[in-house]
């Protein structure tokens, strides 16, 4: 079935990610679906666009993330589909399969450009509006012929293929770095960090998802910002000057938040 490859990558009794035991029945036609984006911070940083098609997300990896501008292409790995209930998830895969932290960037409906999705996805060439927060206006899915093109080179009906996601020129594009933008979740208005800081900061003191390099260099300024996030929230680091503030701006209300934003800036 659809969700087989998802499931057998992942071992739920570690990972909090949903099982996908519900189900989902999607419009068919030019109809309104589920769509949403989850920054992955894992091995590598990507995007995972994912949009509701006949009771799962069908999922790819964009490696840079979606951009408005036309002109750029981005590179967009299909993988496999995942439950319909994965687009509200966020939060941190401890160990195995994705390790990391997921942040749900971007989430809303899409409305697919023809009649027949499944002949569009066959065909390599699917066309569709988002309205979501941060990503509206039109945009296509066409299918590469380059690596990986149309193979089922891993064995199953559904090979990774590489697509690539672009935005078409509308009131919507525009040369604007939307990921750098806006990079918070739509969920929780949080950064990795903040994210991290929910859950376990200490899980990766040793055996990070990514050692070396840039990633690895990020995962260590997560880990550290989520530590001191979370002992701050606790109580159990030393008063700082951020703490005071808070304490100060609530016991004196919206009225000392001039002052708050502007004792930041020093
Ligand atoms: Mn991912």
């Amino acid at each position: 079935m659809a969700l087989d490859d998802y499931r057998k990558k992942r071992d739920f009794t570690k990972s909090p990610e949903p099982a996908g035991d519900k189900a989902h029945r999607s419009p068919a036609g030019r109809k309104a679906r589920f769509f949403c984006v989850q920054k992955h911070l894992a091995s590598h940083l990507h995007y995972d666009f994912r949009l509701e098609h006949d009771g799962v997300l069908l999922s790819w990896a964009v490696p840079k993330g979606p951009s408005l501008d036309p002109a750029i292409k981005r590179l967009a790995m299909h993988v496999e589909d995942h439950p319909v209930e994965y687009g509200e998830f966020e939060g941190v895969i401890p160990s195995g399969y994705g390790a990391g932290i997921v942040m749900l960037w971007d989430t809303g409906t899409w409305t697919p450009e023809t009649d027949d999705v499944e002949a569009a996805l066959k065909k390599g060439d699917l066309k569709f509006t988002l309205d979501g927060y941060k990503l509206k206006g039109s945009w296509v899915l066409v299918r590469t012929k380059g690596w990986g093109g149309g193979g089922s080179s891993r064995g199953g009906s559904e090979g990774k293929t590489s697509w690539l996601l672009i935005k078409h020129r509308d009131d919507w594009s525009g040369p604007v770095d939307i990921a750098e933008f806006a990079p918070l979740s739509v969920k929780t208005e949080g950064d990795f960090a903040d994210i991290l800081a929910q859950d376990n900061p200490d899980i990766w003191r040793s055996n990070r998802p990514a050692e070396g390099g840039d990633t690895g260099k990020l995962f260590q300024s997560i880990i550290t910002r989520a530590l001191a996030l979370k002992a701050e929230r606790e109580g159990k680091a030393p008063p700082t000057k951020t703490k005071a503030r808070t304490t100060a701006s609530k016991a004196k209300g919206p009225a000392s938040k001039k002052k708050t934003a502007a004792s930041k800036k020093r």
